[in-house]
């Protein structure tokens, strides 16, 4: 039951009781927000009511509630213009470096794979003793095994013994690496400068904000998974205003931890069996003939 008929969504707002209504292109569609989101739109729907009288067969309007554009104007920005804009100036300055972290990542990934692929090919016998930390048998303890068995050996000995410790050691290495260190260092930096300017504009740890959306863009409907039925596109007439939710900022959350580059970031988002894979085939080659 984590999908729903759904064909909008009705932003209700809970200072002026106004409602705004969002058509989604492609009208009502099946939509996969979840089984929880699920039945707290039914519980809404009970209690709220839904424009249309069918919504099992004409669609659901999905409710929001938060406040609209303009009592946000009226009774939060216009009663302390200074703190609000440093509010939502924080709010915008941590958006930028949680996008640039991406385009960063983007752009810097190929750094990292050819970075490996050059330690890889120039692989040795000897820095196998470094990766497992402790000294290597090329001869996986049988030396009269012939090439089968010892093939057999070597499969079970890399999944064993060496597999895990794959990336992490090249990670380590790339980020002990001159070139590589600079990069991202002088990235963090950057980052890290930013952000404290931000951080500065507020004494206390916990912030209480009013998170603006944009009704008129796209929206992931599902708080967990990401995809094609769980993503919805408001039709083109609809109004680029902004819908505010109110939330906390913690300051004292892992912030930094996320826009800042970090050697699990690049194991994150790198394929480390492709990496595992060919570096198995390249010691391989060394022990077996
Ligand atoms: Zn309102």
């Amino acid at each position: 039951m984590s999908f729903l008929l759904v064909s909008g969504k009705s932003y209700l707002c809970e200072i002026c009781n106004c409602t705004i209504q969002v058509e989604y292109e492609g009208g009502p569609a099946l939509t996969q927000i979840g089984d929880y989101s699920v039945s707290q739109q039914l519980e809404y729907s009970k209690e709220f009511g839904q424009p249309n009288e069918n919504p099992e067969i004409d669609g659901y309007y999905l409710l929001d509630i938060g406040v609209c554009q303009e009592c946000y104007r009226n009774n939060i920005l216009l009663k302390d213009q200074a703190t609000e804009k440093n509010k939502q100036k924080l709010l915008s300055g941590y958006d930028d470096l949680i996008s640039k972290k991406a385009t960063f990542m983007e752009e810097n990934m190929k750094l990292f794979t050819d970075f490996i692929s050059k330690k890889i090919d120039a692989f040795s016998l000897d820095e196998i003793n470094i990766l497992i930390g402790e000294d290597f048998d090329p001869n996986l303890g049988d030396k009269y095994a012939n090439p089968k068995k010892k093939k057999g050996l070597w499969n079970h000995y890399f999944q064993q013994e060496i597999r895990g410790k794959v990336v992490p050691y090249f990670l380590k290495c790339a980020f002990n690496d001159p070139a590589i260190l600079k990069i991202v260092s002088v990235y963090n930096k950057s980052s890290k400068k930013q952000w404290n300017g931000l951080r500065n504009l507020f004494s206390e740890n916990i912030i209480s904000v009013y998170v603006p959306i944009d009704i008129s863009q796209a929206e992931n409907l599902h708080n967990l998974i990401q995809c094609e039925t769980t993503v919805r596109y408001p039709t083109k007439d609809t109004p680029n205003i902004n819908f505010y939710h109110q939330g906390e900022f913690d300051m004292d959350d892992d912030i930094e931890g996320s826009f800042l580059i970090s050697e699990e970031d690049i194991s994150d988002s790198i394929n480390e069996g492709d990496i595992e894979k060919a570096l198995k085939e390249k010691i391989q080659g060394m022990i077996i003939n």
